[in-house]
């Protein structure tokens, strides 16, 4: 296949470049302790400071998949697909979400909603970066709202973030992990004074698990 063809291909999201895939834990927000197989798209356009996962943000430097054969390692793993990143929308999601829709799998996303919101999702996690912002269409949609403490101003950042989702978005704090043991105490106080905010941890982190 020529270079422009796999360009057209990547364009049109019938084929996606992949970090890593894995079949684990869900560790996180309302999910968490639910079986899931975790697709790791490359890519990301936002430069989170602390990002834990660099090493997806170019995606010239990962393997390039066909929908297919991401859906068909899938359904062979999991009843759930947790499609993450990187920034996953910065593709067209609506090919492998369709697809994996077809394969009767439950269709799962991460994102930072910063790009255009594709695919067809039966939960949708935004986790809103300061560096760019998410589009109103994502915060509309929203099934949670996770946002990442790394000091005591994301707190008013959360309160800014939580106005612009809907009613029914469970709203969670999620203490970035290098500075869980300083975030976590404050992060306890605050959802006893708030209680509209649940608390986020990263299990899988803390079972050992990816
Ligand atoms: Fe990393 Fe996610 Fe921020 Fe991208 S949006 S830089 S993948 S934390």
């Amino acid at each position: 296949m020529s270079q422009d063809e796999n360009n057209l291909n990547l364009i049109q999201g019938l084929k996606l470049p992949v970090m890593e895939s894995f079949y684990t834990i869900q560790g996180e927000g309302f999910y968490k302790g639910s079986a899931a197989y975790f697709v790791r798209i490359a890519g990301c356009d936002v430069g989170c400071h602390w990002c834990d996962v660099k090493e997806s943000w170019d995606s010239n430097l990962h393997p390039i998949y066909s929908i297919e054969k991401i859906a068909e390692t899938a359904k062979n793993k999991s009843k759930m697909v947790v499609i993450t990143g990187g920034e996953p929308l910065m593709w067209d999601m609506n090919p492998l979400t369709i697809l994996l829709k077809k394969n009767n799998l439950k269709t799962h996303i991460e994102t930072s909603g910063s790009s255009k919101l594709t695919g067809l999702w039966d939960w949708i996690c935004l986790s809103p970066k300061r560096r760019k912002a998410p589009l109103n269409e994502v915060y509309q949609k929203a099934n949670e709202l996770k946002i990442i403490v790394f000091n005591i101003h994301d707190l008013k950042y959360a309160e800014e973030q939580a106005k612009k989702v809907s009613n029914d978005c469970i709203l969670y704090l999620q203490p970035e992990w290098d500075k869980r043991d300083e975030m976590i105490p404050v992060i306890v106080d605050y959802v006893m004074e708030n209680t509209k905010w649940k608390i986020s941890l990263q299990t899988h982190k803390y079972l050992n698990i990816p």
